[in-house]
């Protein structure tokens, strides 16, 4: 019945009982004969909200569901794309208390169970991350965001890892709205589909936010994955001063060139506080003619590197390759599914609270996605039975 409900975007459960009690089609897919009594709406959301969720029986559904897509060859393991779209929380914005406030748990009225979710997950991971700005009572796990041009709200990010040959879901997790946890939930999935379908890709797409240097050397050195990932690079300069990629590095003689052709050698001084920073010889910038272009206010130049760099590197080489560009149109699949859940299957507010109800609504929503990619797979196939001659 809840798949009913998320493939139709029937989001209220009272509806969606109304609904099954009526229609034959959905009857039919719920195993219901004529006769027999469709659950009531209150028994229905003890049961989510219970025996669902521990067993974790939506996960188990969304795996049997995308091995049926492997099994049908929807699913290549060549590439994968990953990308995270927010959510709005089921928490209204004024319910939300300033960070300077403070918040009293221990209060009943707040005994919920979102809360308590809350609190556990705090004494077991701690804080992610800055401390939020604005926390909600109603469901503090929600993270208070702004996009360009709206009024902030609390929500969580759906994140989606697609295999982006035919756009099988292969994985999804819910985090909070936050982009240290959306890289983390990456490496999360991309282990956890290697460990239940053995699918390993050989290059992953991603937007400048799954760029920082951990995560792509995480991805070139632990996982061996190509980044189609735009370097998520701050140290480029808009002043119109050389940037890091003006100076070449020399791995060989660990060292880099300057544009005037100077070395700039590890900072030995420097070199237990930050052993990834080089500089340059004050003799040799004082005499310099680029200096104004170089170090204007310093008495020298000095870069600093990052222990990601040649991951980084293997990132900056792979966006000059025609597969890159290739991989920047495939992307547009994962937005193209977000689209969807939002538009068609109407989830763009969830219904459930706290991390686990938007992990269970995220969850189905992918389920039904896939469901629907199968769908038309298979009329796609039929009809080509159809076509071919006797
Ligand atoms: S100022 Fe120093 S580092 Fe910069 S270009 Fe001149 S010599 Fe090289």
């Amino acid at each position: 019945m809840l798949l009913v409900g998320y493939c139709f975007g029937i989001r209220s459960e009272r509806r969606l009982c109304e609904e099954v009690h009526v229609n034959l089609a959905y009857r039919w897919f719920c195993r219901l004969g004529l006769e027999d009594p469709v659950p009531d709406h209150s028994s229905f959301s003890k049961n989510r909200h219970g025996r669902f969720r521990e067993s974790d029986v939506f996960r188990h559904v969304f795996e049997g569901v995308v091995q049926r897509c492997m099994n049908e060859g929807l699913v290549r393991g060549e590439g994968f794309a990953v990308d995270a779209s927010i959510i709005k929380a089921d928490a209204n914005r004024t319910r939300g208390v300033a960070a300077d406030e403070g918040i009293d748990w221990q209060d009943p009225g707040l005994g919920t169970r979102a809360v308590r979710e809350y609190l556990q997950a705090l004494d077991d991971e701690g804080q992610i991350g800055a401390t939020p700005k604005n926390t909600s009572l109603t469901d503090p796990a929600a993270r208070w965001t702004a996009a360009p041009g709206c009024p902030a709200f609390f929500g969580y990010s759906t994140n989606y890892l697609v295999d982006v040959d035919a756009g099988v879901i292969v994985d999804v997790e819910a985090t909070a709205a936050h982009r240290i946890e959306e890289t983390e939930a990456t490496k999360r999935m991309l282990e956890r589909v290697e460990q239940r379908f053995a699918l390993k890709p050989r290059h992953l797409i991603g937007d400048t936010a799954y760029g920082s240097a951990p995560m792509l050397g995480w991805l070139v050195e632990h996982k061996n994955i190509a980044p189609h990932i735009p370097v998520w690079d701050r140290s480029e300069r808009s002043d119109g001063t050389f940037s890091h990629s003006d100076f070449t590095f020399n791995a060989e003689h660990n060292h880099y060139v300057c544009p005037a052709g100077k070395l700039l050698k590890p900072a030995a001084p420097n070199r237990l506080k930050n052993p990834y920073r080089y500089r340059a010889s004050q003799l040799d910038c004082r005499s310099c003619a680029l200096k104004p272009q170089c170090c204007p206010n310093m008495l020298g130049r000095k870069i600093d590197r990052s222990p990601y760099e040649p991951a980084r590197d293997v990132a900056r080489e792979l966006a000059k390759t025609e597969a890159y560009r290739q991989s920047r149109k495939d992307r547009k699949k994962v937005e193209i599914l977000f689209a969807h859940l939002k538009r068609i299957l109407k989830l763009d507010r969830l219904r459930l609270r706290g991390r686990s109800g938007a992990h269970d609504e995220f969850l189905l929503a992918a389920t039904a996605q896939n469901l629907r990619r199968l769908a038309i797979w298979f009329r796609s196939k039929a009809m080509t039975v159809a076509a071919a001659p006797a």
